[in-house]
Parts: C-alpha cells; structure tokens; sequence
C-alpha cells in the first residue's frame, strides 16, 4: 500500500483535483475535475465530493491518501482563512481550512494558487536547482509567489506574493481592489485587451480594417485578450503592436521584483505563457534595462512554466506532505 499525495487546484471557474505517487509525482493516478459554485457553501461541499473521489480511486488502486493540500485564487492566512479571493465569489473571511477538515475528516493544507504552482515548477518543472525564485502568472490578472532560500515566502501574515497589485501608474487604470495602476491591469490578459482598446480608440475609430475589432464582434468595448493572441497569430500588425506595448509593461514589472528580490530564476506562467512567441523574446530584450547591475547577471535567466495547467493541483499536493517549506 503507497500512501499517495492528494492536491486540489480550485480556479475561478473549475476544480482540479489529482492524486499522486510521491515515486513518480509528476503523473497523477488519478485526476477529477468539477465546476466552481457560486458561493462558499457550495464550494466547501464540491470539495469534499472531489475529495472523497480521489479516495476511493486511491483505494481501488490498493492504496490510501495521506495528505491533501488544496490552492486558491486568493490571500489565504496561516490560519487557512481565505481572507479575500476577487474571482473565487465574494469570499471574505471564510474560514476554508477548518470548513473543509470538519467536511472530509483528515488535516487539509491551504494555499494561494500561485504558492502552489511555484512549489510544483520548483520541485519538477523550470524552476529546478534554484533556490531564490519569483513566479509571475499571467492570467486575467496576474498571480504570482517567491521562494527565497528554497522556501517559499508566504510572509508575516501569509498575504506575501502578490506582485500584480505592485502599483506601477499612481493614477492608472481602476483595479477590482479598488486602487488605480496595479501592474495587472497592464500585464495580463485584462491588461492586453485595454491596451488593445487603447490602440484602436475608444470609438473604433481606427477600427476600419482592425482583425482585433473584428474578433471582438464590432465592439472595441468588448475586446479581450484572446482576441488580441488571435489577432496576432494571424499576423495583424495593431496585435503585433500592443504585444509590443504588453512586453514593456511586463518587463517594468519583472525588473521591479528583480530590483527587490533578486532572484536567480524568474518563472512566467498562467494562461499567456502559451503565446509567449508574441512577447517573450521581447522581455528578455528589454529586462536589462529595468535591473540594476543587469550586467552582472549575464543571462537574466527568465523561464516559461513547464507544468502546464496541472501545475497548481500538483503543487498543493507535494506542498501538504513538506509544509515546514512554506515561511
Ligand atoms: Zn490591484
């Protein structure tokens, strides 16, 4: 009987459960998936039922679960309270860790999503062999995690690690946590669709021809980013050119954490990290520039997330069995 590792990803709209074989983590033996409810109670019972799944595949297999570690879209306390989660319903000061122990029976480790995926590409993934790491998710926003001497940081209160509300234009663009320029409104997918309404105007008037507004049903209003990734995978110039203002924005955010952190390896993950030829290259162009002693780092090693969208469940997995690595 192998005691097997059990890790749930909860996203804004999907639950991904896996379990692994500690021997040979980066391939689940069992994989569930389930919708995300609308509010907490709901979302306590869907994970229990997920939970309660992958048990009973790791006992058809012979085999038991010993740890269940489970990440969220959110600031989660030491305490496993989700303290707020702006895309995970309106949450706030649900105490998650505690409901989902009562539900299942068994100690449940909670994390940020983020944490998690860092923790996954760091034991398997890109991140291998570094020790100081800064992790970006670029997604409709942008999540992000740092481990420094080989731990992750989740700092005094647990909330560390939130590099997209790092405000870069004091008077900018209105985020959902009501303050104005986080870098995710610049630097995500939300940010490459108002910079696309930028580019074309906020009539369209430049729209004539315009593949993105096209995308976007004739409405500059209704442009997101993935109009913008198809627009530019079809070669559309006006893509071309707010991927090019995208790289900037991303590159004056990653030097900014560079300048603090200093980290060995910086990771880009999240849903654009699958259209990375239309910016990455760029990045790296434009990085030195953003880092202090940039020279000294020769290359500035800048890495695409290996894992792929199984990086967060399998993260939460491998992080329940070593939580003494979170700091
Ligand atoms: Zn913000």
């Amino acid at each position: 009987m192998t005691e097997l590792r059990l890790g749930i990803d909860v996203g804004g709209t999907k639950i991904l459960g896996v379990v692994l074989d500690p021997t040979d983590p980066r391939e689940p033996v069992a994989v569930r998936r389930s919708s995300t409810p609308a509010n907490f109670d709901d979302v306590v019972d869907a994970l229990r039922d997920v939970i309660e799944l992958l048990r009973a595949d790791a006992s058809q297999r012979g085999d038991t679960v010993s740890s269940i570690g489970i990440g969220v879209p959110g600031v989660v306390d030491r305490d496993g309270v989700l303290r707020g989660a702006p895309n995970l319903l309106s949450a706030v000061d649900a105490p998650l860790r505690d409901r989902v122990e009562q539900a299942v029976g068994s100690p449940v480790l909670i994390e940020n999503d983020a944490n998690c995926a860092l923790w996954a590409e760091a034991e398997l993934g890109a991140g291998r062999g570094a020790s100081d790491i800064v992790m970006v998710a670029l997604g409709t926003g942008i999540g992000g995690a740092v481990m420094v001497d080989g731990r992750l940081r989740v700092g005094a209160h647990g909330f560390a690690g939130e590099p997209g509300h790092l405000v870069v234009s004091r008077d900018g663009v209105l985020c959902p946590c009501g303050r104005r320029g986080c870098w995710e409104r610049y630097a995500s997918g939300a940010g490459l669709a108002w910079l696309a309404q930028q580019a074309v105007g906020p009539a369209g008037e430049r729209s004539g021809a315009n593949r993105i507004v096209e995308l976007a049903g004739g409405d500059p209003l209704a442009i997101r980013g993935e109009h913008v990734t198809t627009a530019a995978d079809e070669g559309d110039d006006i893509a071309r050119a707010v991927f090019e203002e995208f790289a900037r924005w991303v590159a004056v955010g990653i030097g900014s954490l560079m300048n603090i952190l200093d980290p060995d390896l910086v990771i880009i993950g999240g849903g654009l990290i699958d259209h990375s030829r239309h910016y990455l290259e760029r990045v790296r162009d434009l990085l030195p520039a953003e880092v202090l002693g940039a020279g000294a780092h020769r290359p500035i090693p800048i890495a695409a997330a290996s894992l792929g969208p199984m990086a967060g469940a399998i993260g939460a997995a491998l992080l329940a069995a070593t939580p003494h690595r979170l700091r």
